[in-house]
């Protein structure tokens, strides 16, 4: 058991025994899959064998899986790869997707999180040949898109669909050929598989073109060696969660434990469905900063809302999307399960959110009386 409680499963998950297992025995046995000698060909067996699992995980065909170095390069390579020149993101997309088309159109969300289908529809209305990109579930809120709806619009308009399924694989059913999407991202790390290591969906038939050279790797769509050992570890990773997170009673016991806490506190996306791992929630005055380390002083990791880089937090894009103030947005942090998660763990974070709560509402008392 690690001496703290590890609540960030949306940055990353912990490996799973079972994945490093399968990862040492590949790296050990090496090969390059490309040789046609018999190493070489176990090694190919051994990605194989890790195709089938995470076509499997997804509901889509081995053949349309291209393994990749993680959800950044899938994402960017499903916008760069499908020649539509016209792309429409939502307002909260990951930033590997915002930031792979600055010249997007941006498909509004309401206060819930979730993409305002209306508006889609009167953006698709009479539009060039575009490509949609909408992704399964966010990572700060967990909020899920009506992604089945997204397509059914976007096709009728003679449009494509990517979806960012990054944060939802493993966690909730996703179901590439039911859904219909023509290009779908996943990563290893978020599901308890090494980091570096992803995959892109592309439905036979689907337009895409790679712009790396090199090798006639993945069937001619992605060069370059394969990662053996990490996709082995992703196959293991996908197989070990075929099953889904089942969190929801942790998910119960930790938002019924900080609203008592402080019946302010609001939850983010609470309203609609959301990823069973995932809790978004506002402290109210107390900026996320604060919390992330006096949590993490108590042996807590969780992570700020906002995005934080190079030391400096700016405000949540999401949040912000959604139309929650600045004051309030710079309070919410992200406390997510995942598989190695138990009860045991909830309880040290309501302790230590409860005791910093006491803390400053009590400062601010002695202040207000002071005053
Ligand atoms: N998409 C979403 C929704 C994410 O949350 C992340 C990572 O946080 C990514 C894409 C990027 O994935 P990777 O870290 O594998 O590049």
């Amino acid at each position: 058991m690690p001496a703290f409680a590890y609540l960030d499963h949306n940055a990353t998950s912990p490996i799973r025994p079972a994945v490093l297992d399968a990862m040492v025995e590949a790296l050990r046995a090496g090969g390059n899959p490309s040789s046609v000698h018999s190493a070489g060909r176990a090694a190919r067996t051994r990605i194989d064998v890790a195709r089938r699992q995470v076509a499997m995980l997804v509901g889509a065909p081995p053949s349309e899986i291209i393994f990749t170095s993680g959800g950044t390069e899938a994402n960017n390579a499903a916008l760069a790869g499908t020649g539509r020149r016209r792309v429409l993101v939502s307002a909260v997309e990951h930033e590997s997707v915002l930031k792979a088309v600055p010249q997007a159109d941006i498909i509004p969300v309401d206060r819930n999180g979730v993409v305002d289908l209306a508006a889609l529809e009167r953006m698709l209305a009479g539009s060039p040949p575009t490509l949609v990109s909408v992704m399964f579930a966010n990572n700060e809120t967990g909020v899920i898109q009506p992604v089945a709806e997204v397509v059914r619009l976007a096709h009728a308009a003679g449009a494509l669909v990517h979806c960012d399924a990054v944060q939802a694989a493993g966690k909730a059913p996703v179901d590439f050929r039911g859904l219909g999407v023509d290009y779908l991202s996943l990563s290893a790390h978020k599901l308890g598989g090494p980091t570096g290591v992803g995959a892109l969906v592309v439905r036979a038939g689907a337009p895409f073109t790679s712009d790396r050279k090199g090798g006639g790797q993945e069937s001619n769509r992605r060069a370059g060696t394969e990662n053996v050992a990490g996709i082995v570890g992703f196959g293991a990773a996908a197989k070990a969660s075929q099953d889904g997170l089942d969190t929801v009673a942790l998910r119960g016991r930790l938002e019924a434990g900080l609203r008592a806490i402080a019946p302010l506190a609001t939850i983010h996306g609470a309203a609609v469905p959301r990823l069973v791992n995932t809790t978004c929630i506002s402290m109210p005055g107390v900026r996320a900063e604060t919390q992330v380390m006096a949590l993490d002083l108590a042996g807590v990791c969780v992570s700020a809302g906002a995005a934080c880089s190079s030391g400096k937090v700016t405000r949540s894009a999401v949040l912000a999307a959604m139309g929650v103030e600045p004051a309030e947005s710079e309070t919410a942090i992200r406390i997510s399960c995942g598989w190695n998660t138990v009860s045991e763990d909830i309880d040290c974070l309501i302790a230590a959110w409860k005791g910093l709560y006491i803390r400053v509402t009590h400062s601010d008392l002695s202040q207000a009386r002071a005053a």
